[in-house]
């Protein structure tokens, strides 16, 4: 089984005209699944080359507090979404950069202070230096230690100006680990998409990874555009796929896993189920096992019929 399309709203019950611009659920064959929460319409301002979201390149299109507070509303009430730490997984802000002004990070700290109480597991992954004032509002808001994951994504180390020309430069990306330690908010070193310049930069990442400690690593797939028969399709980018993790991947993955001692992992999914010592959701470990890296023992708690049930 691979990832299945957006679910249709309609057929969950819920009006079209009601459907807020920024919440997709993924995942539509279990819950409790995932849900990607935006702040934008469309544009980022990083201008990485290989981003496939609209308009890498040109400014934020930002909703507005009345637009994201409605969507959230929304969001609870939504017969798909379960609440709660084994509950669906949020994913803030995949499709633009959550740190990269001042109004995209307060619309960041709007999201946590409503969502944080409700305990989901919360993943947020940025190319930014963290701001202090986010960091301070998951240790306020927060309902478990463990319930938030930052990533802090870096594909390459010596081409970053080319490949990502607006985005902070590694080494600040980098101090986001001591930051979110200080903090107590679990790190992750995000190599995704892992790239032939990742490849080339193994020693770097090794250094980097060495001296700044992350709690995790995930080294993630690349998605190309329309190359019909790849095994893997992008969640909600379904013109995107993927071959899946290719040998040079898993050589980087292991030799980086061996080198650091640090937990190494293919999802974004995976390294939150770690965090927060849940079932990863989705299902990786029985959908798509060539990602699991049997960090716990997901298949096992997943024969309990409360389990099951759950993830119906
Ligand atoms: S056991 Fe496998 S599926 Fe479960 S969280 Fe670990 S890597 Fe993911």
């Amino acid at each position: 089984m691979r990832y299945l399309p957006t679910l249709s709203l309609e057929a969950a019950g819920l009006q079209s005209s009601h459907t807020p611009r920024n919440v997709r659920f993924l995942e539509t064959a279990q819950m409790p699944g995932r849900v990607f929460v935006n702040i934008t319409t469309h544009g980022c301002g990083s201008g990485c080359s290989y981003c496939y979201i609209d308009g890498p390149t040109q400014s934020q299109n930002q909703l507005s507090h009345a637009e994201i507070v409605s969507s959230l509303d929304w969001l609870r009430r939504h017969p798909r979404f379960q609440q709660g730490p084994s509950g669906t997984v949020i994913s803030l802000c995949p499709d633009t950069e959550p740190f990269k002004t001042t109004t995209s990070a307060q619309r960041i700290g709007w999201i946590l202070q409503r969502v944080l109480p409700w305990g989901n597991r919360i993943q947020i992954a940025t190319k930014e230096q963290v701001p202090a004032e986010i960091l301070m509002a998951i240790e306020r808001h927060r309902a478990a230690l463990r319930q938030v994951v930052l990533f802090t994504t870096i594909t390459t180390i010596s081409r970053a100006k080319s490949i990502e020309p607006h985005a902070a430069a590694p080494d600040a990306r980098a101090k986001n680990f001591e930051s979110c330690r200080l903090a107590s908010v679990v790190s992750c070193l995000y190599i995704k998409p892992f790239l032939p310049a990742t490849a080339h930069d193994y020693t770097a990442f090794a250094e980097l990874a060495g001296k700044a400690r992350p709690d995790a690593i995930c080294v993630g797939v690349l998605y190309k555009s329309t190359d019909v028969g790849q095994p893997l399709t992008h969640p909600v980018h379904g013109r995107m796929q993927s071959p899946g993790l290719e040998p040079s991947c898993l050589a980087f993955a292991e030799r980086l896993k061996r080198d650091t001692q640090v937990p190494v992992f293919h999802t974004a999914v995976c390294v939150s189920a770690w965090a927060s010592a849940s079932l990863a959701a989705p299902r990786i470990w029985l959908d798509y096992p060539e990602l699991c890296v049997g960090c716990r023992d997901c298949a096992g708690e997943f024969k309990s019929e409360n389990r099951k049930e759950q993830y119906r």
